[in-house]
């Protein structure tokens, strides 16, 4: 921005705020203020895969070293398996060029990871966003602990229950996919020596379980979706037995290794799994959403907050374009427009690769899953992992610009 320097709020410090607060800084010159409803900045003690898209990204703003550093890069390829463990197809793993690979990540790790590259000056914890009201310009915000505060602009990175999507009128549903996930890590030291480090799936039953390295491989993620109406009864998430989430998988007709790996898990915590559609709107004047505020989707193409970082880099490059706080609206119309299609479309391949997993739907057809799985592989590869979230942005700076002055 270069007439004057824009002062904007981001709401949320998750794994999107914090990228969204580095990209803005580095990126855009604006003054960014993070306000986080935590008393601490905080993750569960889970797993999450970096992808190839999110680390050209991280790459470009000076982080992805510290993060690969602290995080797994698999051995190889994942695989897709049976319910015994016989390969049903490799999985994608690294983008077209082999230039950036998977990293498991362990999920207080990625968040301490960003926190460090942003001033701590700039975060305002124990902030619970109350309501966002709209000024002749710019924004007043209203935080729960009596702050009140105004901006030029209003940046929801707030997640599923976001309170900033309700300024831009939007009010999803959250959709209950009928699946809940157990997660939760496992020290690696109690598993075989001989276990494969690389993410390993298996399907059947109308369930899988995801397993993959961590941390400098000291710790396993693990994910086991199983059908349950339990979120519809209660709260959506909380702690489980052990013993609750073995014998989903228990039985002749399971992999013995699966066995092995689940005897090894000491603690696990169940999770429903929500998304919802795809919004139709994103922004209002000076007020905008990223993350799961914008495009909550189910985590079975590990896109969540790999969209989050897209969604930094393509705020940056709008927001950087901008002259003045005035001209903030027409670059979140921008931002937004660039970014609402190539999420909805993962919104709805995250569902899709769920049935997949599952066998649900037409993918009753193992045949036709597998066959599915296979093409799923390539297209995750090229269409997910190849895409350049910097060159797509400038590219349409550009076109916006030619519309603009033709
Ligand atoms: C089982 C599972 C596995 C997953 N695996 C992957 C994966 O491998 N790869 C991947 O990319 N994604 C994955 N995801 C998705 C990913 O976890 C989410 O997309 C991601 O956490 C979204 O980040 P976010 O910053 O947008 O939102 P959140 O992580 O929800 O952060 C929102 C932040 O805003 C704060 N907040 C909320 N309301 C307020 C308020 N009113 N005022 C102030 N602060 C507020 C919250 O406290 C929180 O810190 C997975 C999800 C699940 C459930």
């Amino acid at each position: 921005m270069s007439d004057q320097r824009a002062r904007i709020a981001i709401i949320g410090g998750g794994m999107g705020g914090l990228t969204a607060a580095i990209a803005l800084t580095r990126l855009a010159g604006v003054e960014v203020t993070v306000f986080e409803q935590a008393s601490a900045l905080g993750e569960v003690g889970a797993g999450v895969t970096v992808a190839p898209n999110a680390q050209r990204v991280l790459d470009r703003l000076g982080v992805l070293e510290k993060i690969r550093n602290v995080g797994a890069v698999p051995d190889g390829h994942g695989v897709y398996q049976d319910a015994m463990g016989n390969l049903v197809t490799d999985a994608a793993w690294e983008d077209s060029n082999r230039e950036y690979r998977n990293i498991g990540m362990y999920r207080p790790d990625l968040i301490n990871a960003l926190a460090s590259e942003v001033d701590p000056q700039i975060i305002r914890l124990g902030h619970r966003l109350a309501s966002v009201q709209t000024l002749d310009a710019g924004v007043r915000l209203t935080f729960e602990n009596g702050t009140v505060e105004d901006f030029d602009a209003v940046i929801g990175a707030d997640g599923i229950h976001s309170v900033v999507r309700r300024s831009v009128m939007q009010f999803p549903e959250p959709v209950y996919s009928g699946y809940i996930v157990y997660r939760g890590v496992v020290d690696a030291s109690r598993l075989p020596d001989d276990w494969r480090m690389i993410s390993q799936v298996w399907m059947g039953n109308r369930r899988h379980f995801m397993a993959y390295p961590l941390q400098q491989r000291k710790l396993f993620n693990f994910v086991a979706g199983v059908p349950s109406d339990r979120p519809l009864q209660g709260p959506w998430s909380g702690p489980a037995e052990v013993d609750e989430l073995a014998a989903e998988f228990a039985g002749d007709d399971w992999d013995p290794r699966l066995h092995r790996f689940i005897e090894s898990i000491e603690k696990t915590f169940w999770w429903g799994l929500f998304d919802h559609e795809p919004l139709t709107n994103w922004s209002h004047g000076p007020i905008t959403l990223l993350g799961d505020a914008a495009h909550t989707m189910l985590p079975h193409q590990g896109q969540g907050v790999n969209q989050a970082i897209e969604d930094s880099m393509a705020l940056a490059v709008f927001l950087g374009a901008a002259e003045s706080p005035a001209d903030i609206p027409e670059a979140f119309r921008r931002y937004t427009s660039v970014r609402m299609q190539r999420t909805a479309i993962l919104q709805h391949g995250s569902r899709r690769a769920g049935a997949m997993f599952d066998a649900q739907y037409e993918f009753v057809d193992l045949a036709k899953r597998d066959a599915d799985l296979r093409v799923g592989r390539d297209f995750r590869r090229s269409a997910v992992f190849d895409y350049d979230a910097l060159k797509v942005a400038e590219k349409a700076l550009s076109q916006f610009r030619k519309v603009q002055y033709a």
